[in-house]
C-alpha cells in the first residue's frame, strides 16, 4: 500500500493519453485548439505500461485512462489490451466524450473495463453543439446505448455552467430515472486553456443541490463509495443516482487517493499543482525503475494537504491550462 505525507492512501492513477480531441468544449479549451503536442512529447505507449506495471506493483490498483479523447490517439486499444494484462492492476476505467467511442464498446467489454464516464452536458443538440462547438450529440448518445446493451456500468458527467445548460440539469438528472445510469454534475474550473476566465463558479455544489431538491423534493442522501468525489444522492424510485462533484469547491481532498501522469509524462499530485516531477524525461535520460520508484516516492512524501494549498503553491502559472492537458 502506498501513503502520502498525510496518511492518505494512494491506489489510483489517472493517465492522459493525449491532448488532443474531437470536440472543442469551451470550458476545456479554445475554439482554435490547444498547441497540441508532438508525437516525440507524448509518452510513448511503450513508456506508458512501463510506467503502470512500476505504479502497479507499488500500490496503485486502479487506472482511468483519459485525456484529452483517449480514442483520438491511434490504436487505444492496442494500450488498453496491455493494460489489461498487467498483473495486480483490479480495475481500468475510461472517461470519453463518446464521439467515437462506440464501435469498441464490445471489446471494451470483453476487457473487462469496469466502468466508463461520458461526458454530456446537454441533451438538446442545438446547446451540445454551442458548447462542444460539433454537432456530435447523436454519436454521444450512440455511445451511451452501446455502454448500456453490453451492461457495462455509465456515469454521466455533465459541467454546469451558468447561462448555458443550466435549464439541462433536469433533463439530465432524469436520465437517471428511466436509465441505470448516475448522473454526475460537476462545478466548473478554471482549466479551459486560456479560452475564458473564470473564478467562483455561479453554480456551486449548493445551488446545484438545490435545484434538484426543488424538482425532486425527495432527493435524499446515500452513502458515498471510499474516496468518492461526488456526494451523492438518490430519488426513491430512480434507476440510478445523482451526484455532484465539487471541483472547485474541493470539497474531497481529505480523502483523495489519486495521482495524474499527463500527456507528456509529468506526475501531478494535485489536480490544482502544476506538475511535480518529468517522469518521460527521468525515463529517456535511463533511469532503471528503483530510481524512478525513488522519485516517485519522494514525490508521494510531498503532496499538498488540499487543492488550496496546491494552487497557492504554484509559480508563475495561472489556473489556465487545459484539462486536455492535466487529464480530467
Ligand atoms: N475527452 C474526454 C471527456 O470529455 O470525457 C476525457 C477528458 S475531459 C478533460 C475529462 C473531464 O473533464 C470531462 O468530464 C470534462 O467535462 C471535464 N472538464 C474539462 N474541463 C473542465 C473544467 N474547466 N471544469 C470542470 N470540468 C472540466
Ligand atoms: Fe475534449 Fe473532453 Fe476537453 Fe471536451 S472536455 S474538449 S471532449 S477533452
Amino acid at each position: 500500500m502506498l501513503f502520502d505525507n498525510h496518511g492518505r492512501p494512494i491506489h489510483y492513477l489517472r493517465l492522459a493519453v493525449t491532448d488532443r480531441c474531437n470536440l472543442r468544449c469551451h470550458y476545456c479549451m479554445p475554439e482554435h485548439g490547444l498547441q497540441w503536442l508532438s508525437r516525440a512529447d507524448l509518452l510513448s505507449y511503450e513508456e506508458m505500461l512501463r510506467l503502470c506495471t512500476l505504479l502497479v506493483r507499488m500500490g496503485i490498483t486502479k487506472i482511468r485512462i483519459t485525456g484529452g479523447e483517449p480514442f483520438v490517439r491511434k490504436d487505444m486499444m492496442k494500450l488498453l489490451r496491455s493494460l489489461a494484462a498487467i498483473d495486480g492492476l483490479e480495475q481500468i476505467h475510461l472517461t470519453t466524450n463518446g464521439v467515437a467511442t462506440a464501435g469498441f464498446v464490445p471489446e471494451l467489454k470483453q476487457l473487462g473495463i469496469r466502468s466508463v464516464n461520458l461526458s454530456l452536458d446537454t441533451l438538446d443538440r442545438e446547446r451540445f453543439f454551442q458548447i462542444t462547438r460539433r454537432d456530435e450529440l447523436p454519436r454521444v448518445l450512440d455511445t451511451l446505448h452501446a455502454l448500456l446493451e453490453h451492461g457495462i456500468p455509465v456515469k454521466v458527467n455533465a459541467v454546469v455552467m451558468d447561462g448555458q445548460n443550466t435549464n439541462d440539469l433536469i433533463p439530465l438528472a432524469a436520465l437517471s430515472r428511466d436509465l441505470p445510469v448516475d448522473v454526475r454534475f460537476i462545478e466548473e474550473m478554471p482549466f479551459n486553456g486560456g479560452d475564458h476566465i473564470t473564478g467562483r463558479p455561479l453554480w456551486d455544489y449548493v445551488r446545484i443541490l438545490d435545484t434538484l431538491r426543488v424538482e425532486w423534493p425527495s432527493l435524499e442522501k446515500t452513502p458515498d463509495a471510499p474516496f468518492s468525489t461526488s456526494m451523492n444522492y438518490l430519488v426513491p424510485g430512480f434507476k440510478g443516482k445523482i451526484g455532484i462533484i465539487a471541483a472547485w469547491s474541493r470539497t474531497f481532498c481529505g480523502t483523495c487517493n489519486r495521482i495524474r501522469v499527463t500527456p507528456k509524462g509529468v506526475l501531478k499530485t494535485c489536480l490544482y499543482d502544476q506538475g511535480v516531477l518529468q517522469l518521460r524525461d527521468l525515463m529517456r535520460s535511463g533511469l532503471d525503475d528503483e530510481a524512478l520508484q525513488v522519485h516517485l516516492l519522494d514525490a508521494f512524501a510531498h503532496r499538498p494537504a488540499n487543492g488550496w494549498e496546491a494552487a497557492a503553491a504554484r509559480v508563475d502559472s495561472p489556473l489556465e491550462e487545459s484539462m486536455a492537458t492535466i487529464g480530467g
